[in-house]
C-alpha cells in the first residue's frame, strides 16, 4: 500500500531526496512567505492515579475508590489554551471518557483534536495482541460517538510501544487509526524507542501505512534528549523544550510537546512511593502553569490533524472505528 505525496516544486524536491523518500513533507508545505510552524500542542488525560509510575504501588483494584480530579484540571487548561489561541491534540483514556463524557465533547466543542489513549492505560508490553486490539477499537467507537467525528490518532500508555512490539502498529492500522504518537526516540528504563526517526515520518508496515509523530527530542554532542515535555518540562531548565521546538523549526519541521492533566494539579493527593517516584511525579508540579504560559506566548500550537492535513494534504483515507463486532468490545 502505497501514500502518494503531492507533486513538489524543483527546489522542493531537491529537498526531499535529501532528506530520504520516507521524509513527511516538510516546512513550510507550499512554499510562499516563510513563517515560523505552529507546533503539535499534546494532552494524554488521565486521571492523576492511572500513572504508570504509580501502578506498582497503587493497584488497579484501588481506583475505582480514588476521588476523579481529571475536569478541574482539563477546565484549567483548556482556558490557558483559549487565552493563547492555541490548540492540540487530547489523547484520551477510553476510561476517562466514559466516566467524563461532557469533558470530551468540551475538548471537541473548543476546536480541539480528540485522539485515543487506549482503554485503561495497561502498557502495550502487557497486553497481548487481541487485548490491544479491544482496547484500541473500543476507545476510538466511544470518543467518535461522543464528538461525532474520526479519530485519526493514538499515543500508547507511557509511549510503551517499544523495540519487539512493533505487531501494534499493525493493529492499529488495521484498526482504521492513519498516525500513531508513541515512538520516543530515546532510550529510556521501560520506554523509547531506541534509533528511532526523531520528525513525523512514514511508517510502512504489513497491514498499511501509518504516520509517525514522535515526541520533540533535543540532539546535542550526538545524544538525543528527550524534550518533548512531562516530567522533563517541570524538572529540568525550561531551555530543554525551547531548544527541542526551536531545533525542530530549523529542520523546517513542526515539534511535538506533551502534558497531562495531573500536572496542572499541584495539590493532587500523595501516594506513598520511594524518593525518586515521587522526584519524577510530584516534582515541579507548580512550575507546571508559568511554563506552559511561557511555551504558549513563545510558541504557536495547533493539533496534529491540523498539521498533517498540511504535511500530507493526500491523505483522505481516515477510516472510523470497525464496528462489525456490533460495537460491543470487551476489553
Ligand atoms: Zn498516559
Amino acid at each position: 500500500m502505497a501514500a502518494t505525496l503531492p507533486q513538489k516544486t524543483p527546489p522542493e524536491r531537491r529537498r526531499l531526496r535529501a532528506v530520504g523518500a520516507r521524509q513527511l513533507e516538510t516546512w513550510p508545505p507550499f512554499g510562499g512567505a516563510r513563517q515560523r510552524p505552529a507546533h503539535n500542542f499534546t494532552v494524554d488525560v488521565e486521571e492523576y492515579f492511572q500513572v504508570s509510575a504509580l501502578e506498582p504501588y497503587l493497584p488497579r483494584r484501588r481506583w475505582a475508590s480514588m476521588g476523579s480530579r481529571v475536569a478541574p484540571s482539563m477546565t484549567r487548561l483548556l482556558e490557558l489554551l483559549a487565552g493563547y489561541s492555541a490548540r492540540g491534540t487530547f489523547f484520551i483514556l477510553g476510561m476517562v471518557a466514559e466516566k467524563h463524557p461532557s469533558l470530551v465533547r468540551d475538548i471537541a466543542a473548543a476546536g480541539h483534536e480528540v485522539a485515543s489513549h487506549g482503554w485503561d492505560h495497561r502498557k502495550i508490553g502487557d497486553q497481548n495482541r487481541a487485548q490491544f486490539r479491544a482496547s484500541v477499537r473500543r476507545s476510538k467507537c466511544l470518543l467518535e460517538d461522543l464528538v461525532g467525528m474520526s479519530v485519526q490518532g493514538f499515543r500508547a500508555p507511557s509511549f510503551s510501544i517499544v523495540r519487539g512490539l512493533e505487531w501494534a502498529l499493525d493493529v492499529l492500522a488495521e484498526e482504521g487509526y492513519s498516525y500513531d504518537s508513541s515512538l520516543f526516540p530515546v532510550s529510556r528504563s521501560g520506554y523509547g524507542y531506541r534509533g528511532g526517526q526523531r520528525d513525523p515520518h512514514w511508517l510502512d508496515r504489513r497491514s498499511g501505512v501509518l504516520i509517525e509523530v514522535p515526541p520533540t527530542t533535543l540532539q546535542r554532542f550526538g545524544v538525543i534528549l528527550p524534550a518533548g515535555g512531562g516530567a522533563y518540562f517541570r524538572l529540568l531548565p525550561y531551555g530543554l523544550i525551547r531548544s527541542g521546538l526551536m531545533d525542530a523549526e530549523r529542520r523546517d519541521t513542526v515539534g511535538t510537546f506533551y502534558i497531562h492533566p495531573w500536572e496542572l494539579d499541584p495539590d493532587q493527593p500523595r501516594v506513598s512511593v520511594p524518593l525518586w517516584v515521587r522526584m519524577r511525579h510530584y516534582g515541579g508540579l507548580r512550575r507546571t502553569v508559568p511554563r506552559l504560559r511561557r511555551l504558549l506566548s513563545e510558541f504557536r500550537f495547533t493539533t496534529i490533524a491540523e498539521n498533517l492535513a498540511l504535511m500530507v494534504p493526500c491523505q483522505t483515507d481516515v477510516a472510523c472505528c470497525r464496528r462489525d463486532s456490533g460495537g460491543a468490545v470487551e476489553v
